[in-house]
């Protein structure tokens, strides 16, 4: 049997392609889920509807968002779920979440992501995280690690800041290629973001925090001395609290809150 064929769709690699087929996996992340009409529920990356039907057992409607028009057509005339769901037919990385919630309501978002532009969603989708209840997603191991890594750790980086300003990270299940057709080259994990009702370290500028993260972590190796001194000097740094000759991974979320609250003031 070719393994790239799954319920007669031939896998695409471009639209990351790798759709779950083991059911104890498929349980567990439905559980974790928790599917509820008090929600407004969001799938991204339906697919041949591996955690879409077993999610519309339990609900009344669901809204998915599938880049790939062959599966948002045949999802369309699926025979227990075709009522159950909106389907939008959209590349999730420019979608407005926002337009899908409902009056009164917090989104619930989940989703087997596609790997080749997980990072990049991510970033995407806490712009849209005070909207939002929780998210429970299908990550290349690496990535989750990165999501919930902290300071001093190889995998600490501007994902994990950005991260965790926004939501709680907790890895959920480690799942292994074999649960996959086709096979994924990696390992994968399914990690739970719970956004926070208010961030524990506010950042007057959000633009500021994701600007001092991204060229602190784009230089790894330099001291913050050195990575950020087109922003502060190093008497600043000290002034600040923070040692000028830290790397860019020894820094706790609240120090780089620090940094950018001192970047939006002095652009005041
Ligand atoms: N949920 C299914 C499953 O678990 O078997 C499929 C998961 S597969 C890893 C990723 C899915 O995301 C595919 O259906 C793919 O077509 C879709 N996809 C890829 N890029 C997308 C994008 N930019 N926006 C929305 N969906 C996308």
């Amino acid at each position: 049997m070719n393994s790239k064929v799954h319920q007669g769709h031939k896998a695409r690699k471009r639209f990351g392609q790798n759709f779950l087929h083991d059911d104890y996996v498929i349980d567990q992340i439905v559980d974790a889920i928790h599917p509820s009409d008090d929600y407004t529920m969001v799938e991204i990356g339906p697919g041949l509807g591996a955690l879409t039907v077993p999610v519309c057992e339990q609900i009344s409607r669901l809204n998915v968002v599938e880049l790939d028009r062959d599966l948002a057509a045949r999802l369309a005339t699926h025979p227990f779920i075709k009522d159950k769901l909106n389907i939008h037919q959209a590349d999730a990385m420019k979608f407005d979440f926002a337009t899908l919630l409902e009056p009164g309501k917090k989104m619930k978002i989940f989703g087997n992501l596609p790997y080749n532009i997980s990072t990049q969603l991510m970033f995407h989708l806490f712009e849209f995280a005070a909207l939002v209840e929780d998210m429970h997603f299908m990550l290349q191991k690496e990535v989750v690690n990165r999501l919930a890594a902290g300071p001093g750790s190889k995998a600490y980086g501007r994902l994990s800041v950005m991260a965790q300003y926004y939501c709680q990270v907790v890895p959920v299940l480690e799942v292994g290629p074999e649960a996959f057709r086709p096979a994924p080259k990696v390992e994968s994990a399914v990690v739970k973001l719970l956004p926070y009702a208010s961030p524990p370290f506010p950042a007057k500028d959000i633009g500021c925090l994701a600007r001092i993260a991204a060229d602190a972590f784009g230089q790894r190796r330099k001291t913050i001395r050195n990575s950020l001194q087109h922003l502060f000097s190093a008497d600043r740094l000290t002034e600040l609290g923070l040692d000028p000759s830290a790397r860019p991974e020894q820094l706790t979320l609240a120090q780089y809150v620090t940094l950018a609250n001192a970047l939006a003031q002095q652009k005041e």
